[in-house]
């Protein structure tokens, strides 16, 4: 068995899998995709210490940094339960594969939710965006929506008015869902406009960039436009628990439970970054997590009676 298997290679992943090794004890990492959302961004200038890089530029350095280590790399591979046998942990691959492991370090992200309207695809990272803390600053000036109206949107538009000329808040249902003092202070800044019963229906565009949204107002069944530069879309990030329901503890929205080490509800498992309970997704924040609970699952096993 291996002492510690890392499943999920984001830089969550990555970090944990390279802070076991270096610990000297047999190691795995198993990733549907290595890099994981990392791939999936462009520019990124909020990764300290370096001014400014591109996703799959930070990528190629995660993956040579765990190679760098006697790390056992399974990639293209997906987990689909996690179980406790005779003290150790087994992971069943969809391959049928199972890998057995004193200690389960569990990094398997999250995913933004997206509203499937037309044109969203298209112009993601050409004015669709779904992080304001990463992407925020690009639209300095100019005018943005933020979809939803609960704490994640709310605050995404509190922070976005401080950057952007103006911002368009647009909420499915008749009124906010965000916590009292939020909506009080979004009501207070005076370039948000708040339209509810709002429900996107198109994102369009120039062909190169987003130029505006039209959306349905549900009370009077009319279709309006909003002109502007930027949309970002603050409808939920989902866990990517669905194969550990039963096996560790899940919050209502299904990210895992952990406590200050990393540790889950299960002995000897641990969880980082995005698919946990953490605040704020980001990617150093989820390399630090990694590290921690890599950390904690090497302290878990000293003190562990299993060989
Ligand atoms: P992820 O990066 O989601 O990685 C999860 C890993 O688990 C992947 O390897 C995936 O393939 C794997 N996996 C999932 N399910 C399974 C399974 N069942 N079996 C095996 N493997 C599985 N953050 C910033 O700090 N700055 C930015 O500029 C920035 N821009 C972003 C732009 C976009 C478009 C997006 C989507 C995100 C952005 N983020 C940014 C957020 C950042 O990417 C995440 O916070 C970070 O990647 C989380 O790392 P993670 O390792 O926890 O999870």
């Amino acid at each position: 068995p291996f002492d510690v298997l890392v499943v999920g290679g984001g830089p969550a992943g990555a970090a944990a899998a390279i802070y076991a090794a270096r610990k000297g004890i047999r190691t795995g990492i198993v990733a549907e995709r290595f890099g994981g959302q990392v791939m999936d961004t462009l520019g990124i200038e909020n990764f300290i210490s370096v001014t400014a890089t591109e996703g799959p530029k930070l990528v190629r350095g995660l993956e040579e940094h765990v190679r760098s280590y006697d790390v056992d790399i399974m990639s293209q591979q997906r987990a689909k339960a996690l179980a406790t046998v005779d003290g150790l942990h087994e992971v069943t691959l969809e391959s049928g594969a199972k890998l057995k492991s004193k200690a389960i370090i569990l990094a398997t992200g999250a995913r933004w939710r997206e509203m499937k309207v037309p044109g969203e695809e298209q112009y993601k990272t050409k004015g669709v965006a779904f992080c304001p803390h990463c992407d925020g600053p690009l639209f300095k000036g100019k005018r943005v929506a933020v979809i939803g109206g609960g704490n994640s949107g709310v605050e995404a538009a509190i922070d976005l008015a401080g950057i952007v000329a103006h911002v368009t808040l647009l909420e499915f249902d008749s009124q906010l869902r965000a916590d009292a003092v939020l909506v009080t202070k979004l009501k207070s800044l005076p370039n948000v406009t708040i339209l509810t019963q709002a429900q996107t229906t198109e994102v369009t565009g120039d062909g190169q960039k987003v130029n505006g949204l039209l959306y349905k107002d549900r009370a009077s069944g009319e279709t309006h436009r909003v002109a502007l530069e930027g949309i970002f879309v603050q409808i939920g990030l989902l866990p990517n628990t669905d194969w550990l329901r039963g096996s560790v503890e899940l919050t209502q929205r299904g990210e895992i439970i952990v406590g200050h080490h990393g540790e889950t509800s299960l002995a000897g498992v641990f969880a980082a970054g995005d698919v946990t309970t953490v605040p704020y997704k980001q990617i150093i924040i989820a390399m630090g997590e990694g590290a921690k609970a890599s950390l904690g699952a090497f302290d878990h096993l000293i003190r562990s009676s299993v060989q």
